[in-house]
């Protein structure tokens, strides 16, 4: 059976763009079609500047909504990376695998590095070697699939390169994964700044769409969405990114084809009326499930507590062979 794993991390509330580009995949066929598991990657949340309490506060919020968007425990393993040691034991494996200048490399390294010394803040060596852990969290488990948005592509080809060298130079261990993107919405855009994607850990949130805003709020923020210059509806990334933008969450939210939607409209504030209108649909049971969740902590609890468990019963046996291969001797 295809075996998946994917992960987010808990650096901020969950963004429309993380449904859309991950989540929404997991829920709807991953779950159904593969032994699927999925990971709140909270040392993945190290990486940056961070306050403890908030990390902690929002793994928990992670799983739930998780669990609200439609995660079940009955078909699907859900756990905290952290309860898994797994990952670290095999990320320093990793780490003697990969070089310096191939971290050094990663689009998301330069563009966070950049942005915490923007911040006056250091940066951080867990922040270079970041994708080396992203790569344990997916060898460790054999995956064959790795459901991401664009914006994880490339550190999905490094798992990839990773996987190859490690195998060729020490005998048959890993599973070589694949990247599996979504069809639309693989890269939902910041509404301020339709040249960046949306991200839950920028500072500037006028532009993201957290999934537990109110309706109200998520309305404002689509009907204050930057368009561009002139007044036609077009498809088309390059010329008209903040149409574009739009075009795509109304095809996401109604299962539509986002240039066949541009030929429906003749101005902005339609688009923009009908796509606030998807949004707040598309994102009002899961807001209702989520309270209902957080009622029942227990619950989710009991079901990290049992994914852990099975996670760490699939990885250890793969982690150990890593750790033979490489030349050191067993415990006795
Ligand atoms: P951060 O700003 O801390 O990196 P993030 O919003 O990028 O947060 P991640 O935890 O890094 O979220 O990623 C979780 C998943 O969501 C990944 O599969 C990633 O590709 C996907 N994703 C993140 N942002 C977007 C986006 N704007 N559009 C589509 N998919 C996205
Ligand atoms: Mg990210």
């Amino acid at each position: 059976m295809t075996r998946i794993f994917s992960g987010i991390k808990p650096t901020g509330h969950l963004t429309l763009g993380n449904y859309l580009g991950a989540v929404r995949q997991w829920v709807e066929t991953d779950q159904h079609r593969a032994d699927a598991l999925f990971s709140v990657v909270d040392l993945h949340a190290l990486t940056v500047d961070h306050d403890p309490a908030r990390v902690r506060r929002l793994s928990r919020q992670a799983a739930t909504l998780l669990l609200a968007a439609g995660l079940d425990p009955a078909l699907c393993t859900l756990f905290v990376q952290s309860h898994v040691d797994e990952h670290t034991r095999l990320s320093y494996l990793l780490e003697c695998t990969a070089s310096d200048g191939e971290m050094r490399r990663m689009i998301q390294y330069k563009e966070k590095s950049a942005r915490e010394k923007a911040a006056g803040g250091s940066v951080r060596l867990s922040l270079l070697t970041y994708p080396v852990l992203m790569a344990a969290d997916i060898l460790a488990y054999g995956a064959d699939e790795v459901p991401v948005g664009d914006d994880q592509a490339q550190h999905v080809e490094l798992t990839r390169d990773l996987a190859v060298r490690f195998n060729q130079r020490y005998g048959q261990t890993f599973t070589v994964p694949r990247a599996v993107l979504p069809q639309v919405a693989a890269r939902v855009m910041d509404l301020q700044d339709p040249t960046s994607k949306m991200g839950k850990s920028h500072a500037e949130t006028s532009g993201i769409v957290y999934l537990l805003d109110e309706p109200d709020v998520v309305r404002r923020k689509v009907m204050r969405a930057v368009t561009d210059s002139g007044s036609e509806v077009v498809y088309d990334r390059e010329a008209k990114p903040g149409v574009t933008n739009l075009l795509e969450l109304l095809a996401a939210c109604t299962d539509k084809d986002p240039g066949e939607l541009a030929a429906g409209y003749t101005s902005y504030g339609a688009l923009k009326k009908d796509t606030a209108d998807a949004v707040v649909e598309l994102l009002r049971p899961l807001r209702e499930r989520h309270a209902e969740l957080c009622a029942d902590p227990a619950y989710v609890d009991g079901v990290l507590r049992e994914g852990a468990r099975r996670a760490r019963e699939l990885a250890r046996p793969t982690v150990d062979a890593a750790y033979r291969a490489i030349g050191l001797l067993p415990a006795g």
